[in-house]
């Protein structure tokens, strides 16, 4: 990399601390501190600041609207917002389906959807895994069949993050009954060669939304069913058949790393600050003890091993030799060492890591046992259960890194 960008991703980094020290407003950076679960308004908010800032989507082509940032612009923008413990930069509009669209629809979809998604206006969702169709994708089985100017869709989406919010779904369907049926010729058989890639208007008549609870207490997925939805054929991206070409494309771009090692990085500051000011009893702090030290210390070198990896990830990413392990190593390492780490936020909070009323977390003046964040704390160490779970099962990374670097 050469030292031109080294230095304007440094100046990045730079002035992301202190956009999160002064531009975002008091209120949010409290909620965020506190690990509170963010509202849609929470959302539209940071997204707009982000907007504001210029970096909503300076990932994007200039043609666009973008800054056509380097993939270790990207990649510092990610792990700094995570590091200074600021919301999540919501993917599904800027970082998923705004680039399919741009790269692959058509002019009138790119003048109808990309203005809202660049100022979330629009909030949108992800339609891709069903029941008996999460890890092994290409078995989905929801249907759209063409009726006229229209498809009629049918068929059930699961785990769909936010799709209470959303105004749109963009939805992996089913455009012909079997693969051989499929109009993508030269590679017949194949299940993929079956899906096309559709925009879904959530307010559409047979679209239901049905909430599915997670075990920190909160609204975060849903089922979504669809029953005989009439979608106009005009919201279909690029060919019928093509679906799988689009899903692979953004999926790559689901496999960036940066917010992985920063939440990992605010994750252990805590932990750090915890054991430094908790009392254990006797006089002293719980950092005083030989095994809480280890117990950190081991993660410092963890995270330290896997920033290296990750910043060989970028470097291979920028120079086009990555081979799709990279990405996969990072996400498996990743989420198991926050969620290493958050387990041990909740062993140093003790009786206060036990007494989890998610309630309790939304009201000012009224904090839990312990710290102001202990609630936070237990929620994000519960939620993030899944997190080896969504964006491909860390059994399905491994799969992964068997074939593309041992050769398996
Ligand atoms: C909180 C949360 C949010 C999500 N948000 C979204 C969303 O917004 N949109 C969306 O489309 N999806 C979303 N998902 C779905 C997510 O992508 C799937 O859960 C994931 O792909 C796993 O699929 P599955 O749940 O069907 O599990 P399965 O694929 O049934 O897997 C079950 C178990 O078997 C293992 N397994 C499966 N196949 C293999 C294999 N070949 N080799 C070894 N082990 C295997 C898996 O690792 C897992 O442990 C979300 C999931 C969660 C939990």
């Amino acid at each position: 990399m050469s030292e031109q960008a080294q230095a304007r991703a440094a100046r990045l980094r730079e002035e992301i601390q202190d956009f999160c020290a002064k531009t975002v407003p008091k209120a949010l950076r409290e909620k965020s501190r506190r690990h509170q679960v963010l509202g849609k308004e929470d959302y539209v908010q940071w997204m707009r600041l982000l907007h504001q800032q210029g970096w909503a989507v300076a990932h994007w082509p200039l043609a666009y609207g973008g800054q056509a940032w380097s993939m270790l612009e990207r990649f510092v923008f990610e792990d700094e917002l995570a590091r200074q413990g600021m919301p999540w930069v919501i993917p599904f509009g800027v970082k998923y389906v705004g680039p399919v669209i741009y790269t692959y629809g058509s002019q009138a979809q790119k003048q109808r959807f990309l203005p809202p998604i660049v100022n979330t206006d629009e909030f949108w969702a992800q339609g891709y895994s069903e029941p008996q169709a999460g890890s092994d994708l290409a078995s989905l089985r929801t249907t759209a069949v063409r009726d006229g100017d229209e498809y009629v869709v049918n068929g059930q989406k699961v785990w769909t993050t936010y799709a209470h919010w959303a105004d749109w779904l963009f939805c992996l369907v089913r455009t012909a009954v079997s693969p051989s049926d499929s109009v993508i010729s030269g590679e017949k058989g194949r299940p993929q060669n079956a899906i096309s890639f559709l925009l879904i208007d959530m307010k559409s008549p047979g679209v239901t939304v049905r909430k599915i609870g997670t075990m920190d207490g909160f609204h975060h997925v849903n089922e979504v069913w669809l029953e005989d939805v009439r979608v106009p054929a005009e919201n279909l991206i690029g060919e019928e058949g093509g679906g799988w070409t689009y899903a692979k494309f953004l999926l790559q771009n689901e496999r960036t790393t940066g917010s992985l090692v920063g939440m990992a990085w605010h994750a252990l500051d805590r932990a750090q600050e915890l054991a430094a000011t908790l009392p254990d009893g006797r006089g002293g702090f719980l950092g005083d003890s030989p095994l809480v030290r280890h117990r950190l210390g081991e993660f410092d070198l963890r995270l330290l091993a896997l920033e290296q990896t990750a910043y060989r990830a970028v470097r291979a990413m920028s120079e086009a030799t990555d081979n799709g392990g990279e990405a996969s190593l990072i996400k498996i390492r990743g989420p198991e060492l926050h969620q290493d780490i958050a387990e041990a936020c909740i062993d140093l909070l003790g009786h206060a890591g036990m007494a989890y009323d998610p309630v309790s977390l939304h009201s000012a003046g009224l904090p839990p046992l312990g710290p102001d964040d202990a609630g936070g704390l237990i929620k994000d160490h519960l939620y993030n259960r899944a997190s080896t779970i969504f964006g491909g099962s860390s059994e399905i990374q491994r799969n992964i890194i068997a074939k593309t670097v041992c050769g398996l």
